[in-house]
């Protein structure tokens, strides 16, 4: 099937048309902002156009957000979670269309699309028993007849900033989340990726109708980063919940402490995987082949450094190379296709001038790089997944570019190991591949892994929503979806109950 082919029957599964406006108040779609064609990666066609959100669309959009709050936090957090219930339900029915949205505007291959549609479905089961375990603490106090409770409440309306290589699971995450903390929500999407998002808050906004709740609890402005940095400069939202690049999060943390407000940040990765001499090679191989090179590398928890034994360096690197040289790229939507389309050329052009500079450093590229032709698709950027052999100390490394290439550096310990996988500034994901039990326990210890997410014998990218989500250092320092990610979009309140009668003082204070 063509692309707009499959445009055509998603676009009237999901309800949407060729001119969309790109801001959603809870009530209206409308938009006054520029008028912007939204292009498939895939070829370069033109899905649709969407206007863009201005000044006057936002402050709509925040005004009705801030205003759904008020009535939103007093509905019983288990009645949210219902309703939250009933949005996974619409996910799972519109997963197949939504699933193929997402290839069209992002390119990700289809089973891809369906894996992170289905994110929004877990997500939604995760939370909905979320809304009746949002639990506080009770202690016991000093004072006699007297006792302290902590109680978890709404925060308030929350701004959501994503990245476009995410379009519709990281919204999911916050906006389930915070549905049921009893908070608003007002998406920025990519400006990338447009369609999926309307497609998204049109499924929300329908299930909010069904439940006769104020569909403004879940609104929409597309824009490009005017837009965001308005949201993150505005004191209605509580919380700035942020996903990008670490350019985006410093600009956007030091706008939210300005007005010390709230923001979770979700920042760039740059994930090594470890594997040592005691490793089984055909788990590992098979692990950082998904991990380097599953949506064509442009997962914030993409592998992109190769830490490996000097003892089975050989061996490892060459099965690598060969999946890579069989690894079949090319249109998303064709079966059997593995690595799909860089969202635009500037991601390609990027790609190339980080491998000049691996050249410059010294590196030496084992495969890949080469731009890729795919027949009907030629305005679509396609490349062939790179392995590149890199001295220790360049500083190409160090850097998250946004594309499939996975740098080898060879070590002869795990000592080694440890110092170049913690040498970078970025903390989201790590691996390390070994059947020694001291080698990974030692990964998990207070002196391994500096990152928010260590696996064992598991890739670095492909998390599971059931665990807190989030890295350490540049990478933001927040945490989302599982765990206890929710005390983010909630306020706590701490309080002193005294049925004794009498007013006795904390620390034996005498005031008479
Ligand atoms: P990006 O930073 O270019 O854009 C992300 C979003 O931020 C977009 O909506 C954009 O319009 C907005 N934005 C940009 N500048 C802004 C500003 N000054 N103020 C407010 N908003 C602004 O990122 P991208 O290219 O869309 O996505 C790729 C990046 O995202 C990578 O670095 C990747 O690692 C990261 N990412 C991180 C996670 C995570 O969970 N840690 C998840 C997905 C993507």
């Amino acid at each position: 099937m063509t692309v707009s082919q499959v445009r055509d029957e998603v676009f009237a599964q999901l309800g949407l048309s060729a001119e969309e406006a790109g801001a959603f108040d809870g009530a209206t779609w409308s938009a006054g902002g520029a008028r912007v064609a939204v292009h498939s990666p895939i070829d370069g066609s033109v899905l649709a156009h969407v206007r863009h959100a201005n000044a006057d669309d936002y402050e709509r959009a925040a005004a009705a957000t801030a205003r759904a709050f008020l009535k939103w936090r007093e509905t019983p957090a288990p009645v949210r979670g219902e309703f939250v219930r009933t949005l996974g339900h619409r996910f799972r029915a519109a997963k197949p269309a939504l699933a193929r949205l997402v290839t069209l505007e992002a390119g990700k291959i289809v089973a891809e699309g369906a894996g992170e549609v289905q994110e929004i479905v877990d997500i939604c089961d995760f939370a909905t028993g979320l809304s009746r375990q949002l639990y506080g603490l009770t202690f016991p106090s000093e004072r006699p007849g007297h006792r302290i409770v902590e109680q978890w409440h709404p925060l308030g309306p929350v701004g959501c900033i994503t990245a476009f290589n995410f379009p519709v699971a990281v919204w999911a995450w916050n906006f389930s989340l915070a549905a049921v903390c009893g908070d608003s929500l007002l998406w920025k999407p990519s400006e990338k990726t447009p369609l999926t998002a309307i497609a998204c808050i049109k499924l929300a906004a329908a299930a909010c109708r069904e439940a006769g709740f104020d569909p403004a609890i879940a609104t929409l402005v597309v824009g490009d980063r005017a837009i965001g940095e308005k949201l993150a400069a505005d004191p209605r939202m509580a919380l700035i919940s942020a996903t990008g690049s670490i350019a985006m999060g410093r600009k956007v943390a030091a706008a939210v402490a300005q007005r010390l407000g709230r923001s979770l940040l979700e920042l760039g990765g740059n994930n090594a995987a470890i594997v040592t001499a005691h490793a089984d090679l055909e788990v590992a191989a098979k692990a950082i082949f998904f991990g380097a090179v599953g949506t064509a590398g442009q997962r914030c928890t993409t592998t992109r450094r190769l830490i490996v034994h000097r003892d089975v360096k050989d061996a490892f690197v060459a099965r690598l190379v060969r999946n890579y040289e069989n690894v079949p790229i090319g249109n998303p939507l064709a079966d059997g296709v593995l690595v799909g389309p860089l969202i635009d050329a500037a991601a390609g052009e990027r790609m190339r001038a980080a491998l000049e500079k691996t050249r410059a450093a010294g590196g030496k590229v084992l495969t890949g790089g080469q731009a890729v032709s795919v027949a009907g698709c030629e305005k679509g950027c396609y490349v062939r997944p790179a392995i590149v052999e890199m001295p220790a100390q360049a500083e190409i490394v160090r850097e998250e570019t946004f594309a499939p290439i996975l740098y080898v550096l060879t070590c002869a310990s795990l000592d080694e190991a440890m110092a170049l996988h913690n040498g970078v500034t970025q903390g989201l994901s790590s691996a390390i591949f070994t059947n020694n039990f001291s080698e990974s326990e030692r990964f998990l210890g207070p002196a391994g892994s500096d990152c928010g997410l260590a696996n064992v014998n598991t890739g670095t990218s492909g998390a599971e929503i059931g665990g807190a989500f989030g890295g350490e250092k540049d990478t933001g320092g927040g945490r989302e979806s599982g765990s206890d990610a929710w005390k983010a979009y909630m306020r706590r309140a701490t309080s002193t109950l005294n049925g004794s009668g009498a007013v006795p003082l904390a620390q034996g204070i005498r005031f008479e």
